[in-house]
């Protein structure tokens, strides 16, 4: 059995495209050529320039010694920190203009939440010359002001999302509607491992790149490709796909997801979607996520904006379901504890997304000799007055 996609676009039970009529030929047109293009050696050269010299991989594998002291085990960070914007979401919107291009559209389109998805198309838009539509709910638009500045500041229109809770899903739906009326000229860049196939196999397939570079860091420092666990946090899912990508078929190799409980399980305010999703369609995906006995999708909550997300991607919802994954669900508690104690051991501010998965070694043990990676998603400077306040600093 694999873990991978097959190739009808499924990983066990989850996947799939379940989409409006009128968005199919859009769909289909990027089903139909992903695979190719991503194959074509004038791609692979364009892709693997870019992510040297514009994104600045290969990102190191940090052996954090203090931090591994504390909690006994060989803890090291994957410093996708340090890829230009601050996260691993660059390598995705790389890829995908690259493929934009090679699909003849000169038009991107996107959307965003906490902005971070938003700042990583702008940026590569602002590097290709594209035009560059986000969409963003009113009311992130009011939360995330540092964001909205810099995406226009590279270039990028920010459309307000007005209808419904005016967040994230409110303009996705507006992202779909644009994609449904510019089928010929418009590309739609999605964030995350979610969405209709071939999006999560898609973005998957880019973000592969940190496992690849894991493999070949790791047989330098321990000589052995392969680490006992890797971890990572799930929003949608992207960096953690890109971790377990090159060892889901690997069952020696432990795969640990960290999900946001936020104020707790069972106090209503969390996106912990293993814990608390049941199967259903989201955004075109067959996944795991959360919604009230009549279906309606329930709204998420998390410190972290990035994992504030109210499902996972198929890929996930396979690794719950089967067991082949170990899903842990961290509080906002845990998870900014976490943050500060890599910050004073090792001198590295995380993201507070990545601080969920930096959270786990208070209460799941792993041997003194296991070699545990994490990837360390992103930089804390965004979430820099989330920690002000929350610490009062
Ligand atoms: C967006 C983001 C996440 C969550 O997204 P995934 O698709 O689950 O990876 C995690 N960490 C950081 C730093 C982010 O910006």
């Amino acid at each position: 059995m694999s873990y991978q996609v097959n190739e009808k676009g499924y990983y066990g039970d989850f996947g799939g495209a379940f989409i409006p009529e009128m968005l199919y030929p859009n769909v289909e047109e990027l089903r139909s050529r992903y695979l190719d293009i991503m194959k074509e050696d004038s791609f692979q050269k364009e892709f693997r320039q870019l992510l040297k010299d514009y994104v600045g991989r290969p990102t190191p594998l940090y052996y954090a010694e203090r931090f591994s002291k504390k909690y006994g085990a060989k803890i090291y960070l994957k410093r996708e920190d340090l890829c230009h914007t601050g996260a691993h979401k660059v390598n995705n919107t790389v890829g995908q203009i690259l493929m934009a291009k090679r699909l003849g559209k000169n038009r991107i389109i996107a959307e965003t939440g906490a902005g971070q998805h938003g700042v990583a198309t702008a940026t590569v838009c602002a590097l290709m010359g594209l035009e560059c539509i986000v969409y963003m709910g009113e009311i992130d638009i009011e939360r995330q002001a540092p964001n909205v500045a810099r995406m226009k500041m590279l270039g990028a229109t920010v459309i307000p999302a007005k209808s419904g809770s005016r967040t994230l899903k409110d303009a996705t739906n507006e992202a779909i509607r644009d994609w449904i009326n510019n089928p010929e000229d418009t590309h739609y860049i999605i964030g995350s491992v979610v969405g209709p196939h071939p999006y999560p196999d898609m973005v998957a397939r880019f973000q592969s790149v940190i496992s690849e570079e894991v493999k070949l860091q790791l047989k330098e420092k321990e000589g052995r490709e392969n680490p006992d666990y890797v971890v990572a946090c799930v929003g949608g899912g992207s960096n953690a796909a890109g971790i377990y990508y090159h060892y889901l078929d690997h069952e020696e190799v432990g795969i640990i997801a960290v999900e946001a409980a936020g104020e707790g399980i069972a106090t209503g305010k969390s996106a912990a979607t293993s814990a608390l999703g049941k199967e259903g369609i989201i955004h075109g995906s067959k996944t795991l996520l959360m919604q009230t006995d009549d279906g309606q999708i329930t709204e998420p909550y998390s410190i972290s904006a990035g994992l504030d997300y109210p499902g996972v991607g198929p890929m996930h919802a396979n690794l719950f379901k089967t067991g082949r994954g170990e899903f842990i669900s961290i509080t906002d508690k845990e998870a900014m504890a976490a943050g500060l104690l890599l910050s004073q051991l090792e001198g590295i501010i995380p993201a507070i997304e990545t601080a969920h998965a930096l959270a786990i070694f208070e209460n799941r043990k792993f041997k003194e000799e296991d070699v545990v990676v994490i990837n360390l998603s992103g930089r804390g400077d965004k979430d820099l007055n989330t920690y002000i306040d929350y610490f009062n600093l």
